[in-house]
């Protein structure tokens, strides 16, 4: 299982599309750690990973996390502006996420001005530091993402990428703007990228674009449920030891699901379950089902991108398909959650 640890609310910057500190928890952990050692030490397969605001604010309790918690694999997301400060703890993690949306401009434009040399000064130190474990661009994709461009740019310097659209509690446009995003940038973006991710395959290269290697996967092997697994694969702890479904939501009474002590699962419901995607959507977002922020018109909008998505990749079955045992991209929760 994965266990999401929200080390602070904090962050130090605060992106266009978020809007900075999640609210509704204490600033720093008032739990004592060893709870959270022994409630994590109860599963064998446990994953932990770092998140925020922006955990790297508290270095030093992250670090004492890495020393005392019996964990499997350790992920870190993280915009980077505080990496160095890990050191060799570093090495414990098993992935980092670094926060960054693509080409410099767009970069900078919905996180902070020097946003992206910052992000690029974290990835030369990870690598300079001969650092073995997943590096994955995270991206946030809004109204200014071009999103062949910027994911392009980004496999340049990372080896996988990954994106979230910004849609459903954005701040930044509305369900027409997104619809009309959707046809004139997204679509012929994604046909590009598949295309591109495709003829690379047929030369035996798999390019690290992870929306489209989780989804072949569970095209190639069938899914379980949501991909990010929120409230039964995976939990998240908030500063105050209350068990969450999905980190973002703290403040959303049906994402308490309990405590260290007990707690509750949660799962989408229909029109999930009969969907003919479901296997492979698996509800995409669990926060996007139960607050239908754009209406059901918009949740029917954002069900009809995903299953664009699908079916473009589906038609790429045969070839992948014939490399199968290539495709089991992530091999455990990452926290990439997979449908865009
Ligand atoms: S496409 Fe929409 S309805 Fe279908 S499983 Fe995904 S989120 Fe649910
Ligand atoms: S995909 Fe949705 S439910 Fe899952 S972790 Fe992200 S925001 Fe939460």
């Amino acid at each position: 299982m994965l266990y999401i640890v929200i080390v602070t609310p904090i962050c130090n910057i605060a992106c266009k599309y978020c809007g900075g500190s999640l609210k509704g928890m204490p600033p720093d952990i008032i739990y004592d750690i060893e709870e959270l050692a022994n409630f994590v030490g109860k599963d064998r397969e446990a994953i932990v990973a770092f998140y925020g605001g922006e955990p790297l604010l508290r270095v030093e309790k992250v670090k004492e996390m890495l020393d005392i918690l019996p964990a499997k694999k350790f992920v870190l997301q993280t915009n980077g502006f505080f990496i160095k400060k890990l050191g060799n703890y570093l090495h414990k993690i098993d992935a980092i996420l670094l926060s960054i949306d693509g080409r410099k401009e767009i970069t900078d434009f919905y996180r902070c001005k020097g946003c992206y040399d910052k992000v690029m000064e974290a990835l030369s130190f990870i690598k300079e530091n001969d650092y073995r474990g997943e590096i994955i661009a995270r991206m946030a994709v809004s109204y200014k993402t071009d999103i062949y461009e910027d994911v392009m740019h980004l496999l340049h310097f990372f080896p996988y990428v990954h994106w979230q659209l910004d849609v459903v509690w954005s701040n930044l446009w509305n369900l027409r703007e997104f619809e009309i995003w959707v046809e004139k940038i997204y679509k012929p973006g994604i046909r590009k990228l598949i295309d591109y991710w495709r003829k690379k395959i047929e030369v035996g290269e798999i390019i690290g674009i992870i929306p489209f290697l989780g989804i072949m996967k569970s095209i190639l092997y069938g899914g379980n449920g949501l991909p990010c697994q929120a409230g039964k694969g995976a939990v998240a702890i908030s500063t105050d030891g209350k068990v969450l479904a999905c980190p973002i939501a703290p403040d959303f009474k049906w994402n308490i699901l309990g405590d260290f002590k007990k707690f509750k699962e949660i799962e989408v419901g229909e029109p999930c379950k009969s969907c003919n995607v479901y296997k492979i959507c698996g509800g995409r977002c669990l926060f996007t089902y139960k607050e239908r922020l754009w209406g059901e018109e918009g949740f029917r909008k954002i069900c009809e991108v995903t299953k664009f998505l699908i079916y473009e990749l589906i038609k790429h079955r045969d070839v992948c398909e014939q490399m199968k045992d290539r495709f089991t991209y992530p091999h455990y929760n990452n926290t990439t959650e997979i449908i865009p």
